[in-house]
């Protein structure tokens, strides 16, 4: 069940508990500091804009540091999991995760299969399947586009008409009569 060698687990255990120290630093910074955003709140507390700026980018931190903890979470279990034996292989199938996943995502507890059937991967499953495209991808269309001006806009809506367009074709034929009739009148005068 285990295929990940002695120095990819080695690699892997670094990798999670590097990342539990640098989430427990933050948190730990985190908790000290609410006591200083405090002593700023009450400082502006004659600028109502500010204050609520404040509110908004506390807010801000406080759902980033319950994304911080979420994370830690699952970098407890994946050591929890190192620690049992069962680490690397996907918690709903038992197939072992391919090192390069697990490289990437060193949390994870699931196959790449299983990974959006649950909350447990903190990155979008994308991540794993994304490539860059290659350079100057798209260039052509971006210039293409360019070319589509307000001239081009006009041409195409025309195709469809416009709200004053729209008569049906009999009205269009006695409209057209009554402006002969107009050229016909005029010209005998
Ligand atoms: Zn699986």
């Amino acid at each position: 069940m285990m295929q990940l060698k002695v120095e990819q687990q080695k690699r892997l255990k670094k990798l999670l508990t590097d990342e539990r120290e640098r989430l427990t630093d933050h948190l730990e910074a985190r908790r000290d500091s609410p006591a200083v955003s405090m002593g700023e709140l009450s400082s502006c507390d004659n600028h109502p804009a500010e204050f609520g700026t404040e509110t908004f980018e506390r807010s801000q931190d406080m759902a980033l540091d319950d994304a911080s903890r979420e994370r830690l979470n699952e970098v407890e279990r994946a050591l929890a999991r190192m620690r049992e034996g069962e680490y690397g292989t996907c918690e709903v199938c038992g197939e072992d995760i391919p090192f390069e996943r697990l490289e990437s995502v060193p949390e994870t507890l699931r196959c790449i299969r299983h990974a959006d059937s649950g909350l447990s991967d903190a990155r979008p499953v994308e991540e794993e399947v994304m490539t860059a495209p290659p350079s100057g991808a798209g260039e052509a269309r971006r210039r293409q586009d360019d070319r589509f001006d307000e001239a081009d806009a006009w041409a195409a809506l025309e195709e469809y008409g416009n709200a004053s367009d729209t008569v049906n074709p009999q009205e269009l034929e006695s409209a057209q009569g009554e402006r002969d009739m107009e050229r016909a009148n005029s010209r005998a005068k």
